[in-house]
């Protein structure tokens, strides 16, 4: 049985695990610099010699990974939280509120791995394996301008504060929230409506068409817990919410609950930590 590995930093360590789960050599490959998803997964698929192809569930992953298993015709396995065998995962299913289990007969295991439920593996020492992407499109990328965050990856902080909608304005979100973020050492994170509103970064929804977060704390703020939401972040170790509604359904999966007006609550608990 040999494994490749589709690198893409900080989820690779977490990836390896799970490739490692499935008993046998784990080769690692480098995505080439600027390389398109198209002609990647089309050199990848052409290798030959793999078992089985594991990525973290990173846009990088949730990218090749599904034109990988087209082009092998074999089933993708997605977002998988455990190695039950070599052919047998469990992943998540509506929104994370099943976990089902999957055995699959394909020849070859395509697979994506939720990094947050996997610890690391150090990838030294790995066979690398390089591809140059195969010339099949027409399409090249000419610049990409990355977002540099001040404080850490949201994907894998080990505090995220996260705002919703009822901060009312990015002047607002900002500057209640980068405080309170800066003296945890913590990611921020928001709901879709706080995104949708304006107030923060697309990047950094969390959530069902967000990122999948399980820091050790996390601390919604002004967000109703909507089951998209929930579905993001519900595998956090602590969840603390502050919310005015004390029905609010992010109460039933909070550890700690704050019931009270953010305006207030934050600047009073930033200014006590
Ligand atoms: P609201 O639901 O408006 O909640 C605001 C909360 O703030 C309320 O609970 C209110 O009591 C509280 N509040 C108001 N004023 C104060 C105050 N002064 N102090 C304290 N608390 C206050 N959502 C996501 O977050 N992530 C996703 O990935 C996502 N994917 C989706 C995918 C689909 C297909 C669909 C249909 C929806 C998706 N949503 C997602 C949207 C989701 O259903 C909710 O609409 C959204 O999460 C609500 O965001 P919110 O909690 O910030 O806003």
């Amino acid at each position: 049985m040999t494994t490749l590995l589709i690198a893409d930093g900080e989820a690779t360590a977490h990836a390896l695990t799970a490739a490692l789960r499935l008993g046998g050599d784990v080769h690692i490959l480098e995505v080439p610099a600027n390389a398109l998803a198209e002609p990647l997964a089309q050199s990848i698929a052409d290798l030959g010699g793999y078992d089985a192809i594991v990525a973290p569930a990173t846009s990088t992953g949730k990218n090749l990974l599904p034109r990988i298993a087209a082009l092998l015709d074999v089933m993708l396995i997605s977002d998988i939280l455990e190695v039950a065998a070599p052919d047998t995962f469990r992943r998540p299913t509506y929104a994370g509120n099943a976990i089902e289990t999957v055995q699959s007969s394909d020849r070859i295991k395509v697979v994506t791995v939720r990094a947050s439920a996997f610890p690391p593996t150090a990838t030294h020492g790995l066979k690398a394996v390089s591809v140059a992407p195969a010339d099949t499109t027409l399409s090249r990328i000419v610049s990409e301008d990355a977002q540099k965050a001040a404080g850490p990856e949201l994907g894998s902080a080990r505090i995220v504060v996260s705002g919703g909608r009822a901060f009312g304005s990015k002047d607002k979100f900002d500057s209640l929230l980068i405080p309170l973020a800066e003296k945890l050492d913590a990611a921020i994170g928001a709901s879709r409506a706080a995104v949708d509103s304006g107030y923060a970064a697309n990047d950094l929804q969390v959530g069902q068409t967000g990122k999948i977060v399980a820091p050790d704390l996390y601390i919604a703020i002004g967000i109703s817990g909507a089951i998209q939401h929930l579905a993001g972040m519900k595998s956090s170790k602590v969840i603390v919410a502050i919310n005015s509604d004390p029905q609010a359904p992010i109460f039933a999966v909070a550890d700690y609950g704050l019931v009270g007006d953010l305006f207030t609550l934050v600047p009073e608990l930033t200014s006590k930590l």
